[in-house]
């Protein structure tokens, strides 16, 4: 019987476990109750996965998005594994059949929706059948806590009196306390062993940039990664609408998505995205939730998010197969003040906390220390060093002496009598023609164009810090106007000084971080290349099956075979998702691509043009047999070894024992010693009797002559 650890390998094609999917596995399969709290794209289908083909009978998955259904049953399909769903979007016939297949027992996994599940009929039907594990996914949406609750879920209770003896697993990307009790407690769950991940997600970059220009600069942003899908999460329906057509004219494959579409329009504009047809979709939080999509290479907020959860839920949608991601965070400290008071117009009994939530995504948002570790700690962890991942780590703040630029801004402060927001002062500082500080007569006062020397978005970020120092307030319940504290007046007085982080250093800093990422290797240059050659392959594939591409496989699995171009089974075999069933499945097909390649631009991009024996070589050097060599390029098998001995004597370092062995060796040594010169090999193989071929022959004498010297 196949181990957990072989499941994975021979039909998930992964190597090892990720961190703790092995103890969850290991401690259901002891029949426990288990709760798994992971982030979302940390691996937790596996978890209920390998034990549900590792155990005798099949494994009942639970499953709120119905959406989703199809996609993870055909996912599983792809690796091999007998998985069906059920629930009502199949007519009575589809569900019999697999109500068939259910009760003959051949299904490893079985998808249902919550209401199929506890529908009387259905129940009844489990009862007659050998279930081995009922796996609660979306576990928090069972907690009218949570921010996904559904009243189906409750009726789950059931399934602990009426199945005792099947372990029960819950898993959910929800952390927070409340929540967790209550899965537990609305689950019956039996002592369950509680699992709880680190929410890090290390392969997405994480950068916050003030959101000045949005639109011009995501228009670069999607330019600069023609190939890479991403979201785009915008507060309002206008906002979608508009960044979407935008990108439209820039020629980008981009839509709109949100609630006032028609269910049609977005399902239509889901299914392209998944199917790579769509590059970018510009949408309102109601995207994302049931997609699944395991390609998606960046997420920008265009907006300040409401909270770090949401916030950290959206990114998480990208990079879940693990390859390097991205995702930027646009902000002003008029978004902040637009959903305060937006959140404070809908006074509720919860409105402090979501004030106090919005304020702590401010504070991320505004960090000038390691954002990862500001984002963990908000979830409770503590990262050890900085993540080297985040824009601060990369271009760390560089400071000014701040004191000056602190004085004008509070000076113009008190000047106006406290009695102007932000972004008036900054026009007034600027010396800006606003019709508005002429009637107030703001052009009269001393500071009136006192700051001139820098930009809008400079100063944006200057009074932010003046304000997370403590030196100024925001009034929030008088239309956001400026005050002045304590510590500011000391400042304004020269009793304190100030340092600030410089808009304008960071901002060259990242010119030259971006100029240098800009220049790419060769080995780099070549390997996208392939990457984009078997992206063609994949789409072709996935369009002739009808499947979204990331079916056949993961971008992180055709990454790696661009990196390490596999030319034998073997070292197919070793690529991150290379389960058995894709390698019989598509193997060939990408092997055969690859190995074109190879032929054609030579390994690493260095083409082999001058000599034929290179090219030889270079195809032995990667594993393909002397057969293969002579097949691909045409040649017959004598020569390919021809080309191989030259090298040999050359000094190629060429393992010939494959070729001849030691005892053949000696034998043609003795008879080539005895041999009158000048002697053709024809006169050696004579000697020999034909008992050993003109190959072996050939590699043993290059062997002594390398041996001589
Ligand atoms: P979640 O449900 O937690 O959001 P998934 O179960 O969808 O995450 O897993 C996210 C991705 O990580 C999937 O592409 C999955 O195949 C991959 N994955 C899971 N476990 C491993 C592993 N041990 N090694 C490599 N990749 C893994
Ligand atoms: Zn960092």
């Amino acid at each position: 019987m196949l181990q957990p650890l072989e499941i994975l390998q021979k039909y998930f094609g992964y190597k090892s476990f990720r961190p703790q999917q092995k103890e969850i596995i290991e401690s259901i399969i002891s029949g426990k109750d288990n709760l798994v709290l992971m982030p979302t794209g940390g691996g937790k289908s596996i978890c209920y996965q390998i034990p549900a083909i590792f155990m005798k009978g099949t494994c009942i998955v639970v499953s709120p998005l119905i959406s989703l259904m199809k996609d993870q049953v055909d996912a599983l399909k792809a690796h091999g594994i007998s998985a069906e769903f059920i629930n009502s979007s199949q007519n009575h016939h589809e569900q019999n059949k697999i109500e068939q297949a259910l009760n003959q027992g051949t299904l490893n996994l079985l998808y249902v929706s919550p209401e199929k599940l506890v529908s009387d009929g259905f129940m009844n039907k489990l009862e007659r059948v050998d279930i081995n594990l009922f796996a609660i996914d979306e576990a928090h949406c069972i907690s009218s806590w949570g921010h996904d609750f559904r009243p189906e879920y409750t009726k789950l209770a059931q399934l602990k009196t009426k199945f005792s003896h099947v372990p029960v697993v819950a898993l959910t990307a929800t952390a927070d306390k409340i929540t967790r009790r209550d899965i537990t407690k609305q689950l019956a769950l039996k002592e369950p062993q509680v699992f709880i991940s680190s929410f890090d997600r290390p392969n997405i970059s994480l950068e916050a940039r003030p959101g000045q220009k949005r639109i011009e600069q995501i228009i670069q942003f999607v330019k600069e990664r023609p190939n890479k899908s991403g979201i785009i999460y915008c507060l309002s329906r206008k906002n979608t609408e508009d960044v979407s057509q935008k990108l439209q004219k820039k020629g980008v494959k981009a839509m709109c998505y949100h609630a006032g579409m028609p269910d049609g329009a977005r399902a239509g504009i889901q299914e392209e995205f998944l199917k790579d047809n769509l590059q970018v979709v510009c949408a309102t939080i109601a995207f994302g939730m049931g997609i699944d999509k395991s390609n998606v290479s960046w997420i920008i907020h265009y907006n300040l998010p409401q909270n770090v959860e949401g916030y950290y839920q959206e990114i998480g949608r990208a990079g879940r197969d693990g390859s390097p991601a991205e995702s930027v965070l646009f902000y002003s400290f008029r978004d902040y003040t637009v959903l305060r008071d937006l959140l404070s117009k809908n006074a509720s009994k919860n409105t402090e906390v979501k004030i106090s939530k919005l304020e702590r995504m401010l504070q991320f948002a505004e960090t000038q220390s390691c954002r990862r570790k500001v984002l963990l700690s908000y979830f409770g962890e503590d990262l050890a060093t900085d993540c080297g991942n985040c824009d601060v780590c990369k271009n760390p703040p560089q400071y000014i002496e701040g004191k000056i630029i602190g004085q004008k801004a509070l000076s113009a402060v008190v000047r106006m009598k406290e009695k102007v927001g932000i972004n008036l002062l900054i026009d007034v500082l600027r010396g800006s023609g606003r019709r508005e500080i002429f009637e107030r007569g703001y052009n009269t006062i001393k500071t009136y164009g006192a700051g001139r020397e820098h930009t809008n978005s400079e100063w944006q970020y200057f009074i932010q810090q003046i304000i997370n120092n403590g030196l100024c307030e925001i009034a929030y319940d008088q239309n956001n106007i400026i005050k002045l504290t304590e510590a500011g007046k000391e400042l304004l007085y020269g009793n304190r000084s100030l340092q600030l982080a410089s808009l304008a250093k960071k901002l060259e800093r990242q010119k030259e971080i971006k100029a240098a990422a800009k220049v790419k290797t060769k080995t780099q240059t070549i390997a996208d290349e392939l990457f984009e050659k078997l992206r063609g392959l994949r789409r072709r594939l996935a369009q002739a099956k009808g499947v979204p591409p990331y079916i056949i496989f993961t971008d992180k699995s055709l990454l790696d075979m661009s990196k390490n171009k596999p030319l034998t089974e073997e070292a197919m075999m070793s690529i991150q998702g290379m389960g058995e069933r894709k390698m019989h499945l598509y193997g060939d097909k990408f092997l055969n691509a690859i190995k074109e390649y190879v032929i054609e631009k030579g390994r690493d991009g260095q083409k082999i043009t001058g000599s034929t024996q290179l090219i030889s070589f270079d195809l032995y050097q990667r594993g393909i047999s002397i057969e293969d060599i002579a097949k691909e390029r045409g040649l017959t098998k004598s020569t390919i070894i021809n080309h191989l001995v030259h090298l040999f004597e050359a000094g190629e370092n060429i393992d010939i024992s494959q070729f001849l062995s030691e005892k053949e060796y000696k034998i043609v040594k003795q008879v080539v010693s005895q041999m009158q010169t000048p002697f053709k090999i024809k006169d050696v193989f004579e000697a020999l009797e034909g008992n050993i071929d003109y190959d072996k022959i050939r590699f043993a004498m290059a062997q002594m002559g390398r041996s001589k010297i």
